[in-house]
């Protein structure tokens, strides 16, 4: 499933194809995703000129000269082919630049979705109302965390996973930020001390901006005909490792479920 780092990625790799450039032709090739394709989302696309772009928690963000934004989620499967060498069985839209540039928003299982949104709205925007702080962003401080987990019994990985607390965080980012910053998972949240915190804010940036960096260092490959997004060849510390050493400590790493979701950490190292 992409997470933020890949969302991050993909982002990057179409702003080389699509910023500063006009939209030549739009075409969809069902009428739905997750929920229907916007009912003007060709006639707004067309003739439109990319802005700029970006990204609001797992969401990519296509801004346009008409005032309107492009908003895509990948959902479980969704990925960007670029230059396509022939149109593939789930390439849902495709768009083609004035520059004769393709991109297919290719997604298998659909949970994906796009929208066009007010550019001056976005922040109000259903899903983007009471979203978090961006994780990569200056508001993620040891004092927000503090104050969204005061008096918070739940478990500090649940709400981290929380997106009005800290928006686009996924499971495995989690668990290899409370690692680094020697946090048990369970911890019930209002009692992870400040200190603790200030080690967990930049340990959850710095496992996203590694993440993102394996993910550049790929970004050539976009350009290729295949146009694959591929996964990052991340090497996590306890993330998926059941029972193997610890890389600090040599303990066994331990996994538990915490609401539905696996939990990998180390009962030496995370206190
Ligand atoms: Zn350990």
């Amino acid at each position: 499933m992409p997470e933020l780092p890949e969302v991050e990625t993909t982002v990057r790799g179409l702003a080389r194809f699509l910023e500063g450039e006009r939209i030549a032709r739009v075409q969809v090739n069902r009428p739905d995703l997750r929920r229907p394709f916007p009912p003007d989302l060709v006639q707004t696309l067309t003739g439109a000129r990319v802005t700029t772009m970006g990204r609001r928690a797992k969401y990519g963000l296509i801004h346009t000269d008409r005032e309107r934004t492009m908003v895509f989620h990948l959902g479980m499967s969704g990925r960007w082919r670029i230059e396509p060498e022939r149109p593939e069985k789930h390439d849902h839209l495709v768009l083609e630049t004035e520059s004769g540039h393709v991109l297919a928003l290719n997604d298998a299982r659909r949970f994906g979705s796009v929208d066009l949104v007010e550019t001056d709205g976005l922040e109000s925007w259903g899903p983007f109302a009471g979203m978090g702080p961006e994780p990569l962003g200056p508001d993620l401080t040891p004092r927000h965390l503090k104050q969204a987990f005061q008096g918070r019994t739940a478990p500090v990985k649940q709400l981290l996973l929380d997106q009005a607390i800290v928006a686009g965080l996924g499971n495995i980012y989690v668990c290899e930020a409370l690692f680094r910053a020697g946090i048990r998972p369970d911890k019930e949240a209002g009692r992870v001390s400040r200190p603790a915190l200030a080690r967990l804010v930049p340990a959850i940036q710095q496992v996203l901006s590694e993440s993102i960096a394996a993910g550049g260092s790929t970004i050539r490959d976009y350009a290729q005909p295949t146009g694959e997004l591929g996964y990052f060849a991340a090497s996590w510390q306890v993330y998926g490792r059941e029972g193997e050493p610890c890389t600090t400590c040599g303990a066994p790493v331990l996994r538990f479920v915490q609401g539905g979701r696996s939990t990998f950490w180390c009962r030496q190292c995370q206190r």
